[in-house]
């Protein structure tokens, strides 16, 4: 099925980037077995070639998948912005509704996709500035509103990241009483910053600084004409930008008690998010079960109705995160059929 989807309207587009071999993974010797070798074909190795089987040599080599962009690690955080997101705003400031996520597992890149580093931004900045940006350069004819709200879904609980000592939130209100409404870019800065140092941080096996906290940062652009004849119109867009936790096993995450019990968590959210969008891809929308998780409950409307998906799926480049690759690999792939 890697080749079935032609269509440029369709709602998901699904990307893959690989990041890197880092200091310490070059240290120890390892070495690159995914490559993106085009634009849009991911190449996985296999990590050791049975040299003895000749047959099962050539049979297992590799494994080819198909997406609708691939990025290998020389892809700059601008070239992501760029390919990925940029068109989508024109999208969110005509009214609609739009949601970029990053899946993958621990350590292979979310966050330095979606938060990365004041020296070298990701998607969220880069969307935000852009986005404040088109609004100044619109603003003679039309009036805008930008409301967001920052959340974390922690263990399928919610807070607010942007206001870290409310405790946990009741869904119902999430919508509307956590939305804050910014008036500039450079305010809009500082609460991401403070929201990302709110985020739950907790150590593992997998990954000693990684987050096993899904966070959603949600911008929402009400648009009114300035014109008399057209006066009173509102056009109601919103953006969803989210990091998602670690897609890897709770088996997998060498830990007991507490961490397990999150990692049941974290994959029952995206388990759900995996059920919706199947259910999506199959027009099925009437028994989508949204309610399954926290996370797919607060996705609810940027997954139904008219919008615009993107998925940046990440893998690590090494033998030793293989299975992980795989899966993701294959993951994203399914959800290609969207
Ligand atoms: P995740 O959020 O998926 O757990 P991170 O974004 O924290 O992973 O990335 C893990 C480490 O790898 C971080 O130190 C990050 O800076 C680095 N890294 C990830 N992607 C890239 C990239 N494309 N280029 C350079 N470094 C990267
Ligand atoms: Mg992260």
């Amino acid at each position: 099925s890697s080749t079935n989807k032609t269509n440029k309207q369709s709602r998901l587009t699904v990307a893959l980037r690989i990041r890197p071999l880092s200091k310490q993974e070059k240290d120890k010797g390892l070495t690159k077995i995914a490559q993106a070798v085009d634009s849009q074909m991911v190449v996985l190795q296999e990590p050791e070639p049975d040299r003895n089987d000749p047959l099962r040599q050539k049979r297992q080599q590799e494994k080819q998948f198909m997406f609708d962009m691939a990025f290998d690690e020389f892809i700059d955080q601008d070239e992501i912005y760029n390919k990925t997101t940029k068109d989508i705003l024109d999208f969110v400031l005509g009214g609609y509704h739009a949601t970029i996520f990053a899946y993958g597992p621990t350590g292979a890149g979310k966050t330095h996709t979606m938060v990365g580093y004041n020296s070298n931004p990701g998607i969220m900045v880069r969307a935000l500035n852009d986005l404040f940006q088109r609004m100044h350069e619109a603003a003679e004819e039309d009036q805008f509103d930008v409301t967001m709200s920052y959340l974390e879904v922690y263990n399928e609980n919610i807070r607010d990241l942007l206001r870290p000592g409310t405790g946990h939130l009741d869904l119902r209100e999430d919508a509307r009483s956590n939305e804050i409404k910014v008036a500039g870019l450079l305010e809009v800065m500082n609460m991401l910053q403070k929201g990302n140092k709110n985020r739950t941080v907790e150590a593992t096996a997998a990954n000693a600084t990684s987050s096993r906290s899904h966070a959603l940062l949600q911008v929402n652009v009400h648009r009114r004409s300035k014109m008399k004849d057209v006066k009173g119109k509102v056009k109601a867009g919103r953006l969803f930008m989210i990091d998602l936790a670690g897609s890897e096993r709770a088996s997998q995450t060498k830990n007991r008690g507490q961490r397990l019990n999150e990692g049941a968590h974290i994959n029952r959210s995206l388990l759900a998010l995996a059920n919706c969008i199947n259910a999506l891809a199959k027009g099925d929308a009437k028994y989508v079960n949204f309610r399954d998780s926290k996370l797919t409950r607060l996705l609810k409307d940027a997954l139904s109705g008219n919008c615009k998906t993107v998925m940046i799926a990440h893998i690590a480049p090494s033998a030793v995160q293989r299975e992980e690759s795989f899966n993701t690999l294959v993951y994203a792939d399914r959800a290609k059929n969207i």
